[in-house]
């Protein structure tokens, strides 16, 4: 997975393709999308990233 590429920006085929490897960036998820509600591991990956609160 490219590095400056967002989850938001992946097409169906490509997270078909990857899904392995986006699964270990999603697995413990601290950010989610503001904007397509998508969880991640690391900021990076997410166009509008906010902090998920811990509960
Ligand atoms: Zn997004």
């Amino acid at each position: 997975m490219k590095k400056d590429k967002t989850f938001c920006d992946l097409s169906k085929e490509y997270i078909a393709k990857h899904l392995d490897e986006i699964i270990t960036l999603i697995d413990k998820p601290k950010f989610i999308c503001r904007k397509c509600a998508r969880v991640a591991n690391e900021s990076t990956h997410l166009c509008k990233p906010v902090k998920l609160k811990n509960k």
